[in-house]
């Protein structure tokens, strides 16, 4: 047994120091970045936020709705084959740019991602996701995965230590995925005891991957927008959202009303709830790790994303960053004990 003394933060343990700025005005702020990747030779242009891919998150509503504004989903590995060539046929123009198909590691998920891409080989991303990134099982799929697809943007995860980025980054990925634990709707910490601060797997995981040429993904733990403009200022190239985006129009998961109010079900990956619905249950060796809960409806994603936006530009201006890109160069973290006044809060 050996114990790092070092205290790791998270979300909660900072706030962002604001500096002398030339800028005027919210509106002068571009939230849009360009990125080049280490593998595939396709370049992306967008606003780096994305959908997770949940089933009750990244839909392919969801992505219609996001891509409008540039935004990205990771559409989740549950739609069927002819989902996809149905969503294919009336989808609008230009979608591709926006949307990851997602895909687990066994032989059947590689099968039916080969047949997605048949299809459908305009499709751009591909999205690799387990809850454990640190099996030889998972660097050898990433390998596998990049020989067949040679052109693919691919994005891996999740891990949250800089040597797992790397591994994963030279095994073929082009955008590695951070986060362990710290999802609105995930009880891998409780359950396991397992898990990492995510401002710190941050930090540690964006100077890994610059280092190589890659990108990072912040994938989970942001409930306010303030927690994203954290994660960005942090090193995180892009930001993923599960709960943040539930309970929308273009969400998924059943509607219900509860005293007269709608509401909406989400639900972890690894919940019972999940396991139930797309295995049918859960596996007599593992234990779920995911949560259910209602959350209320909350209307169109559009406002919701509004909200997001306009708070994230707002950060960009206390700092003096122009760019979206600038921001992580433009941000000194102070450690606090205190976020906001909830003297009128319930
Ligand atoms: P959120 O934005 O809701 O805080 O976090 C979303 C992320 O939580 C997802 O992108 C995914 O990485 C993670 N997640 C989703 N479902 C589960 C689950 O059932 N168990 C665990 N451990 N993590 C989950």
């Amino acid at each position: 047994m050996r114990i790092e003394y070092d205290i790791k933060l998270g979300f909660k343990d900072v706030m962002i120091r604001p500096k002398r700025s030339t800028l005027k005005s919210r509106s002068e702020v571009s939230l849009e970045r360009e990125f080049k990747f280490l593998h595939s030779p396709l370049e992306w242009t967008g606003i780096p936020i994305m959908a997770a891919n949940m089933d009750t998150v990244g839909t392919f509503e969801m992505a219609k709705a996001l891509s409008e504004k540039q935004l990205f989903t990771a559409i989740h590995k549950h739609y069927s084959i002819t989902d996809w060539n149905v969503f294919s046929s009336n989808c609008p123009e230009n979608i591709e740019n926006y949307i990851a198909v997602s895909t687990g590691i066994s032989q059947q998920d590689s099968e039916k991602l080969a047949s997605i891409f048949k299809f459908n080989p305009y499709l751009k991303f591909i999205c690799i996701d387990v809850a454990n990134g640190y099996s030889e099982h998972f660097a050898e799929f990433v390998k596998k995965t990049r020989a067949q697809y040679p052109d693919k943007v691919i994005i891996a995860g999740n891990v949250v230590t800089g040597e797992m980025v790397e591994e994963l980054l030279l095994s073929g990925a082009d955008i590695v995925k951070v986060g362990i634990g710290p999802g609105s709707v995930c009880t891998t910490r409780v359950k396991t005891g397992v898990g990492y601060p995510q401002l710190s797997a941050i930090i540690e995981c964006a100077d890994a991957a610059h280092g190589l040429g890659g990108q990072i993904i912040s994938d989970g733990g942001c409930t306010i927008p303030g927690d994203i403009a954290k994660a960005f200022g942090a090193g995180a190239d892009f930001v993923m959202l599960g709960g943040m985006l539930a309970g929308h129009t273009e969400s998924g998961g059943e509607l219900i009303e509860k005293n007269g109010k709608p509401y909406r079900k989400f639900y972890g990956m690894s919940s019972s709830t999940a396991m139930e619905k797309h295995v049918g249950g859960v596996a007599e060796y593992r234990a779920s790790e995911g949560k259910t809960v209602e959350v209320p409806y909350r209307g169109d994603v559009e406002n919701t994303v509004q909200d997001i936006l306009g708070g994230l530009r707002s950060t960009c201006t206390y700092v003096g960053a122009q760019r979206l890109k600038e921001l992580t160069k433009r941000t000194t973290f102070i450690r606090v004990n205190e976020q906001e006044n909830r003297v009128y809060n319930e």
